[in-house]
C-alpha cells in the first residue's frame, strides 16, 4: 500500500483480513448444501446452475489469493502481475490534454475517466501483464470510513449486530449507491471484496449497469441474466454474496428484500438438504 500513513495502512491491512475471511465465507457457500441459508442466498442473487457456481467460485478464490499477504520482502506467487497495489491518493495520477490521466506508477492512461466523486474506489487492470492490478481507494470514502466508530463486523459482540445494523440505518452516508439495510452492512470490507472481483485473479468482473448494478435490489434484478449479463460478472453481487455469507457465519440471515433477521441456529447449517422455506424467514425478528 503506498503512499498513504500508518493509520491509512493500519485500516486497509484490517479491510483486507476482512475482506479476506468474508471471501472465504463465501467461497464455502459456493458448495451447494453447505448451508440453507447460504443455497438461498446464491439462489436469490445467481439464480441456479453449475457454470454460475463454478464462476462466482473461481472470483471469490481469486480473491482469496489477492487479500493473502505476502511475506515483507518476497514476490507475491505468481509473480509481481499478481500482485495489487492500493492506493490511498491521487498523488501518482496527472491530468493530461483532453482530459486523460496519466498513472506514473504503471506508465500508463488510465482507460477511463476515473471518478472518486460518485466512487467509494475502482480498480484499473494495466495493459502491461506484468504490472500489478491497481485499487484506488477513494481519498473521501477512506477518511469517512476511517472516522466511524465501528468499521468492522468484527468489532461488534456477539448479538450486538443488531445495534451496528440501526446505527447504519441512521447514517446518510452514500445513499446513492445503498438501498437496503444489507447494503450498508460490512460496507468497508465489502467494497475491498468487489473492487478485488475486478482484478485480473478476481476474474475481471463488470459493473453491470453502472452503478445500476450496485446494491442488494438491483443485484436481485440481474440475477437472472446469462451470458454477458450472468450476475456472476457482475462485482457487486459477489461483493453481497461474500458479505452476505459473513452474516451467516455469524448467526444472521438477509429477508428477500435486503433487511435483515436475526439468524438461525448454528444447527441450520448442519442440517441436511431440505428445501429452503423463505417464509421461515418472517418469524425472525428484524434487526
Ligand atoms: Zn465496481
Amino acid at each position: 500500500m503506498t503512499p498513504g500513513n500508518d493509520a491509512q495502512r493500519a485500516f486497509l491491512t484490517e479491510g483486507f483480513t476482512r475482506a479476506h475471511a468474508l471471501a472465504t465465507f463465501g467461497e464455502s457457500y459456493t458448495a451447494e448444501h453447505q448451508s440453507l441459508d447460504g443455497d438461498q442466498v446464491f439462489d436469490w442473487l445467481f439464480s441456479n446452475g453449475a457454470t454460475v457456481r463454478n464462476a462466482v467460485r473461481m472470483s471469490l478464490q481469486g480473491v482469496i489469493e489477492n487479500t493473502t499477504p505476502v511475506p515483507e520482502g518476497q514476490e507475491p506467487q505468481g509473480g509481481p502481475f499478481a500482485d495489487v497495489r492500493v492506493y490511498c491518493t491521487h498523488d501518482r495520477i496527472t491530468e493530461g490534454r483532453k482530459n486523460r490521466f496519466f498513472d506514473k506508477s504503471i506508465g500508463e492512461f488510465l482507460k477511463a475517466k476515473f471518478e472518486c466523486s460518485g466512487a467509494l474506489a475502482w480498480t484499473m487492470v494495466p495493459t502491461d501483464a506484468s504490472k500489478p492490478d491497481i485499487v484506488q481507494m477513494c481519498p473521501w470514502f477512506l477518511d469517512y470510513a476511517m472516522k466511524q466508530k465501528v468499521q468492522w463486523q468484527t468489532q461488534i459482540g456477539g448479538g450486538k449486530i443488531g445495534s451496528m445494523i440501526s446505527k447504519l440505518k441512521l447514517d446518510k452516508f452514500a445513499t446513492w449507491a445503498m438501498y437496503t439495510p444489507v447494503d450498508l452492512f460490512q460496507l468497508y470490507e465489502k467494497v475491498i471484496v468487489h473492487e478485488l472481483t475486478h482484478t485480473r485473479r478476481g476474474g475481471q468482473k463488470a459493473d453491470l449497469d453502472g452503478f445500476g448494478g450496485y446494491g442488494w435490489k438491483n443485484a436481485r434484478k440481474l440475477s437472472t441474466g446469462t451470458g454477458e449479463r450472468s450476475p456472476s460478472r457482475n462485482a457487486d453481487s459477489l461483493g453481497l454474496f461474500a458479505s452476505i455469507s459473513g452474516l451467516i457465519m455469524d448467526g444472521g440471515m438477509v429477508q428477500e428484500n435486503g433487511n435483515f433477521v436475526h439468524g438461525p441456529s448454528a444447527e441450520t447449517k448442519k442440517k441436511k438438504r431440505g428445501a429452503f422455506d423463505a417464509a421461515s424467514l418472517k418469524g425472525r425478528p428484524l434487526f
